[in-house]
């Protein structure tokens, strides 16, 4: 009934704004036509799931169900758990999973920093549908703790040499965590993002595709940082590799998966390419 009264009282306002030649009725448009998109790839056959889904800057599971509800995509909410994140210890971890366990989406845990491993138990972890982590957060050649996100952390004295030990530490994250899906995949810090395609070479997608079929772990293709490129989908793909679609949200920007949709078309990924819960 709500919805409906609703939309009973935005249609009029719609039209009034397109009579009057206001020129803001475009990204009404562009709204139905990403919901379109979604819509018609499901009656493909494809499952639109957003696994990297966080209740963060105050966005509520409300807020997010009825997103869902207005966007068609299903969701996977996580848990950021780890050292200097909400859910820091095994009793953080069991008192959010019973916070959230009844609601209609799948729960996830994303597993933070390289400490993780010891933090948590393994019943504990067992009550999630899935787990995942990325690579943006590890030790330097030097020591120095590393999150590739924040500026004042990453240190790129050679180009060649900073690729070389990052694309290790991802096989090495890959080949020991025991997680389900690689996240904000092949993210590169701002310094060099620029020259993602030079740098992402065959040979070093290579050693992270195979660490990824070797390790049974799916690749996300992520909206918000788009990535990983379409070059390193379509090889990841031909390896077996399968995939996911996710945001990670920062607040309530959950958006429509555009980049993740976009790379479906672009790479020829079937629906069985893709994993699930
Ligand atoms: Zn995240």
């Amino acid at each position: 009934m709500k919805h409906f009264n609703f939309f009973r009282l935005f249609v009029p306002i719609f039209l009034l704004v397109l009579v009057s030649g206001c020129n803001n009725p475009v990204s009404e448009t562009q709204k139905d036509a990403r919901i379109l998109k979604i819509d018609s790839l499901k009656q493909a056959g494809y499952e639109i799931i957003d696994l990297h889904a966080h209740l963060k800057g105050g966005l509520t599971m409300e807020q997010l169900l009825e997103h869902s509800q207005k966007t068609g995509i299903k969701y996977g909410v996580a848990a950021n758990c780890g050292v200097g994140f909400p859910v820091q210890n095994d009793s953080d971890l069991k008192k959010y999973y019973h916070s959230v366990k009844d609601y209609p989406v799948y729960h996830g845990m994303q597993a933070e920093g390289r400490e993780w491993i010891n933090a948590f138990s393994p019943d504990t972890i067992a009550l999630f549908d899935y787990v995942f982590t990325d690579a943006l957060t590890y030790y330097d050649n030097k020591g120095r703790r590393t999150r590739l996100w924040m500026k004042d952390e990453v240190f790129v004295e050679d180009v060649d040499s900073f690729m070389n030990y990052y694309v290790n530490q991802i096989v090495e994250i890959l080949n020991n965590e025991p997680i389900n899906i690689y996240v904000n995949p092949t993210f590169l810090p701002e310094i060099i993002r620029e020259r993602y395609d030079e740098l992402w070479t065959e040979k070093r997608m290579l050693k992270v595709i195979g660490a990824l079929t070797g390790n049974d772990i799916a690749l996300e293709i992520n909206a918000r940082y788009k990535i990983p490129s379409a070059e390193f989908i379509k090889k990841a793909k031909e390896h077996g590799v399968k995939f996911t679609l996710g945001t990670n949200n920062g607040a309530n920007d959950l958006g429509y998966l555009e980049y993740s949709l976009q790379m479906i078309g672009e790479c020829g990924l079937e629906p069985d390419d893709f994993w699930k819960p």
